[in-house]
């Protein structure tokens, strides 16, 4: 396989791109007969080799049910699952691996709190805060349970520039409000939220707090205690990582109080026909057998990103994001969406008189990947009064080389009709 890009890393002295690079095989392939850049990161990133080398090492030797088996390779097994708890207990800084339960992804780990926490503490007339710019996994869960629960729906209000008005969300809070669920960093956006100074206003009022931790967790340092967060969710696939993971992060007293989300094997302590009781944390949120072998290349994600530096992804992303709004916005005819102070590396924009779907196709050929479309939000899109935006979105592997593609192709595309 021959590295397809010639890409020289001027930009950051803490990151070797092009070592970074020669570990994802992905990268290196030609896409309409043009070397791919890949700028979907925020839909999903793609696996360095030693995630796949995990996953067929874990089928080629050590294929087993975990925690039942009394035979080697069973514990072999288990002993991997549950390395990757402690690492990522580790990585979110979290008091104890028992407060890491292992999900699909972010939205299961929405619905488990949602059908779990919220069936048990949410009551009539009580309320829900979410805001304008949160994916539909932040959404719809939530209508449910209101719908279910006859609670209330509050959504916090969004600028132009697609920051949070913090003042109407502190209007928005009161003894009423029962839980906040917000997310840390907009995958439409790229907003980074002041989580912290929210989270500490619902503590005033009494509120739970669920951070959707599901974009931010890939680009900035998430501190569960310093955040002082009731729950994280996230997903692994966004953090190069496998589809199929994901974390749900609980306070100890929080997931001890509430009932289990699904009934089966391994969530139980003893069961009788009459009366069955249930595990300990985490294994009460875990019934069935889980997705093993991804939860065990999770880890290999998690030391690729500890390799890199967090903060060293942190300042290579945000540079190329500096460097391709800068270049982006000399087009005539670009129309960025969401200009935040603070954001994560996505840069969400329209072609004046030019569909978005459009835009992805005619950057397609020419090798560039970008998402198009609400992402996801839709409520968001319909508060801009747009039916969509093209979505470029940085990972740690991007280069200003590769961006350069991206500004040159939509020079070309924003001519035609602008
Ligand atoms: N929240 C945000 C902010 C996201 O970006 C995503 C994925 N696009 C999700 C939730 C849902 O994540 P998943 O599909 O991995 O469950």
């Amino acid at each position: 396989m021959s590295d397809l890009v010639e890409v020289i890393d001027t930009n950051n002295k803490g990151i070797d791109v092009l070592s970074i690079r020669k570990e994802f095989p992905v990268l290196h392939q030609e896409v309409n007969g043009k070397p791919l850049a890949y700028f979907d990161n925020a839909a999903t990133t793609h696996k360095p080799a030693r995630v796949i080398a995990a996953l067929k090492a874990y089928y080629e030797q050590d294929n087993s049910n975990i925690h039942r088996g009394a035979h080697t390779l069973a514990s072999r097994a288990t002993e991997h699952y549950e390395l990757t708890r402690t690492r990522i207990k580790e990585f979110i800084n979290a008091p104890s691996a028992e407060e890491v339960i292992f999900t699909k992804g972010t939205t299961e780990g929405i619905n488990l709190v949602a059908n779990t926490f919220g069936k048990k503490f949410i009551r009539e007339g009580d309320e829900i805060i979410i805001s304008t710019m949160e994916h539909h996994s932040n959404i719809v869960p939530w209508q449910m349970l209101c719908e279910n629960n006859n609670a209330i729906l509050k959504v916090i209000p969004i600028f132009n520039n697609g920051e949070l008005d913090f003042e109407a969300y502190k209007k928005l809070l009161s003894p009423k409000t029962k839980l906040v669920a917000v997310v840390h960093a907009s995958n439409a956006l790229g907003t980074v939220n002041p989580i912290k100074e929210m989270i500490d206003l619902a503590h005033e009022q009494g509120a739970k707090f669920l951070v959707d931790g599901a974009q931010s967790t890939a680009h900035l340092s998430v501190d569960v205690q310093e955040l002082d967060c009731d729950f994280l969710a996230f997903s692994a696939h966004k953090l190069y990582g496998p589809t199929g993971v994901g974390v749900l992060y609980g306070k100890r007293e929080l997931l001890e109080a509430m009932p289990p989300y699904q009934g089966g094997g391994e969530m139980i302590s003893e069961v009788r026909f009459e009366k069955t009781t249930y595990n300990t944390i985490p294994y009460k949120f875990e019934a069935g057998t889980p997705n093993i072998a991804d939860v065990i290349a999770f880890e290999q994600a998690l030391s690729f990103i500890n390799d890199c530096g967090k903060e060293n992804i942190q300042n290579h992303e945000s540079y190329l994001l500096g460097y391709a709004t800068k270049k982006c916005a000399t087009i005539k005819g670009f129309e960025p969406v969401g200009t935040a102070n603070d954001k994560v590396s996505v840069m969400s924009f329209n072609v004046r008189n030019t569909h978005p779907f459009d835009v992805g196709m005619m950057l397609d050929a020419s090798g560039i990947a970008v998402r198009t479309g609400h992402h996801c939000t839709q409520p968001l899109m319909d508060w801009y009064g747009i039916e969509g935006t093209v979505r470029a979105s940085f990972a740690v592997y991007n280069t200003t080389e590769e961006i350069d593609r991206l500004y040159e192709s939509l020079v070309r595309i924003a001519k035609r009709n602008n």
